[in-house]
């Protein structure tokens, strides 16, 4: 019986990059390090069993335990019988891009922000003041429908819409305010693979690279970084095990920081190790954005912390 990797999608995986010689088992570019059909996923059983292991970086697990949620989403889905061919996935993908990009509804939704003071106000307490709202296109939306445990409910969502580095949309953010307990705040357009964040899209190299998780944070750090715009960019990943691209990207700046959340230290040191030149690992004891606006954290004081920060290099094993 074939199977289809569709459900991670939503995880991040490249699923039209993915090839299987008998449909049971798939190989692919990695989620996490990006790496080119490192990754291999067994789809021969419950898709909650479903195991992975990446013999890049050493990433591994079963669907279940690192996806819970998609697993939940799925668990009733039968293994198609159909073969679906590498190029049938890479059209479908293509097919719901174009779509997405002829919809341009996130202009729609960006329009319907502005109109609503109480949506500006919204965006104005995460930190984001209204001409900047205008800048990143920050909308929203009075229905976002999204599935939890196979039940379809509908909530309003701030919309945040990922640009890529030709101005092009690659996907949207969807931050529900009003989700089930256990599901996620976060959903994004579904089939299409998750996009990183990027505070200035026009910024393609410079002096520093923050990587920070998710874009409020890109958001609230790159504004307070004011005297530095034009020479350091900010991304946001999509989520903290989502590094794909970024050693890549990370190579055409001076310096590179990883500052994640407090719990996700583990996946900082490995994307950290994963880039091509040497990186640092900013370690804060809030979210970085928390800091920001609880005004904890001055641009002195932050700059002091990033220099003093642990560095990683590829070559660190040398050393042990
Ligand atoms: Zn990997």
């Amino acid at each position: 019986m074939k199977t289809t990797l569709e459900p991670l999608y939503e995880v991040g995986l490249r699923v039209p990059a993915f090839e299987s010689t008998d449909g049971l088992s798939w190989r692919g570019p990695c989620p996490k390090c990006g790496g080119h059909r490192r990754f291999l996923i067994f789809t021969d059983c419950v898709i909650s069993r479903w195991n992975f292991k990446c013999d890049g970086c050493g990433f591994k697990g079963t669907v279940g335990n690192t996806w819970p949620e998609v697993a939940q989403h799925h668990h009733n889905d039968k293994p198609s019988h159909q073969s679906v061919t590498l190029d049938d996935r890479k059209k479908e993908e293509e097919k719901r891009l174009s779509e997405l990009q002829a919809s341009r509804k996130w202009l729609r939704f960006h329009a319907r922000a502005m109109e609503d003071p109480d949506i500006v106000t919204r965006y104005q307490e995460r930190g984001i003041p209204q001409e900047w709202i205008s800048y990143w296109l920050l909308g929203w939306t009075d229905t976002k429908f999204y599935l939890f445990e196979r039940e379809k409910y509908q909530s309003s969502a701030m919309t945040i819409p990922k640009i890529g580095q030709n101005e092009e949309i690659l996907n949207i953010d969807y931050r529900l305010t009003n989700y089930k307990k256990g599901s996620g705040k976060y959903r994004h357009e579904f089939g299409i693979p998750v996009a990183p964040f990027l505070a200035d899209t026009s910024c393609k190299e410079g002096e520093n690279l923050y990587i920070v998780e998710g874009a409020f944070k890109a958001m609230v750090l790159y504004l307070m970084l004011e005297q530095e715009h034009g020479e350091s960019q900010v991304v946001g990943l999509a989520g903290a095990g989502t590094h794909s691209g970024i050693a890549e990207y990370g190579k055409h700046f001076k310096n590179r920081s990883v500052i994640l959340d407090p719990d996700a230290q583990a996946s900082a040191e490995k994307l950290c190790k994963g880039m091509t030149n040497e990186t640092k690992q900013v370690f804060f004891p809030t979210k970085v954005d928390d800091a920001i606006l609880a005004k904890d954290l001055s641009y002195s004081l932050f700059k002091k912390i990033v220099k003093s920060s642990r560095t990683h290099n590829k070559t660190t094993r040398r050393f042990t």
